[in-house]
């Protein structure tokens, strides 16, 4: 056979897969013959194919089509298991996800101080079979473990540049990765949790996605994909300048978008708590009534100028989305009056995934590299 054969063969294959992967309506043989253009025959040898290979399974449902039992068909979500691992200065965040994205595992294990590459690797590893050996996750069915920093990593993936909550600078992550025996992939944090958003969207329309946290990132996913940029730098929204020579920033700089709305600034940096800094702005006490409208005013700069450069949805996510939901409408005002092309702003929202974005994200790499690969 020519390999331009296999290669149809393939992608008849992959047709099949990915039509019964995106519509999860009751399917029969038939619904994909008629779909896809394709005969009977060739629809029951590609089924056979993907049946064996365990991807896809009769539903065991049945309808009644004109007297005859029709059998549904569906992809099997568990057929591969993908993990992903978020590392912060205080916390291991393990998420386990099947080929739709769904959350079969979590665990999290918090700990007090700083470590070297090499200490964060052996912790990893250990933590990671740990994780496996608990919730039963059959390693034959592992795709890969996606590792997720909150830092800047190199083009190459194969160091982290700089990550000051960890502070590490210039470090090769190979100290990170060398022993965990599984396909590994390193990503910046925001980047992992802005793929995981898209894609739990499902609309598949490019996003631009503004992570609020204690650091400030984002991710640009565009036809698809994240735009990683020359430098892996695209969507490093925290240190875009919003009010030059503004309040200083961690990377050294003023008036960078972090700066201003960084959860810090209204938690940490007045000793208080987020809850209890909304019960103040909530009950109109003006100094974080005004606080607050700092942020949003400053946060609408930096919403209308992603959308001004990339003309896309702006997304927000991060911890500190979970407080935004009553002040969506007047921070769409704020952003709206940066606007002459539109009147209100309503393509800014709030993140629909709540938690574990962002070690989903991490694992989401490998679910789609293998589904691509289908
Ligand atoms: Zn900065």
């Amino acid at each position: 056979m020519d390999v331009s054969t296999t290669e149809r063969r393939r992608q008849t294959r992959s047709s099949v897969y990915h039509y019964l992967y995106e519509n999860q309506n009751f399917c029969t043989r038939q619904n994909l013959a008629q779909a896809l253009g394709l005969s009977l025959p060739t629809i029951s040898q590609n089924l056979t194919e993907l049946m064996d290979a365990g991807l896809v399974r009769f539903t065991g449902q049945s309808q009644s089509t004109g007297g005859r039992k029709a059998a549904g068909l569906a992809i099997v979500p568990d057929a591969r298991i993908a993990v992903g691992v978020s590392i912060t200065e205080t916390r291991l965040r393990f998420s386990a996800a099947d080929l739709r994205l769904n959350e079969v595992a979590y665990h999290r294990i918090t700990y007090g101080s700083l470590f070297e590459m090499e200490d964060l690797g052996l912790l990893v590893q250990r933590e990671l079979e740990h994780f496996l050996d608990g919730f039963h996750i059959d390693r034959s069915r592992l795709l890969g473990v996606g590792i997720t920093l909150p830092g800047v990593i190199s083009a190459a993936g194969d160091r982290i540049l700089l990550a000051p909550t960890l502070r590490m600078k210039d470090i090769r992550l190979e100290g990170l990765t060398k022993r965990i025996p599984y396909p590994t992939f390193v990503e910046n944090d925001a980047t992992s949790s802005g793929y995981a958003e898209w894609f739990a969207r499902g609309d598949r329309s490019n996003m631009a996605y503004l992570s609020l946290e204690n650091g400030v990132g984002g991710a640009v996913i565009i036809n698809g994909a994240v735009y990683g940029g020359d430098n892996r730098r695209s969507g490093e929204f925290g240190h875009m300048c919003v009010e030059p020579g503004g309040l200083p920033c961690a990377c050294g700089k003023w008036g960078c978008l972090e700066a201003y709305c960084s959860a810090r600034r209204v938690s940490d940096n007045l000793g208080i708590t987020l809850k209890e800094f909304f019960r103040r702005v909530e009950e109109g006490e003006q100094f974080y009534a005004l606080l607050w409208k700092d942020y949003l005013l400053h946060l609408a700069v930096g919403a209308s100028n992603i959308r001004m450069a990339l003309d896309c949805q702006v997304v927000l996510g991060g911890f500190m989305s979970q407080y935004l939901t009553p002040y969506l409408p007047v921070l769409r005002d704020y952003a709206a009056a940066n606007n002459p092309y539109e009147k209100g702003a309503e393509y800014l929202e709030l993140s629909k995934l709540r938690s574990h974005a962002v070690p989903l994200g991490a694992a989401l790499h490998f679910i789609r590299q293998f589904l691509d690969g289908i």
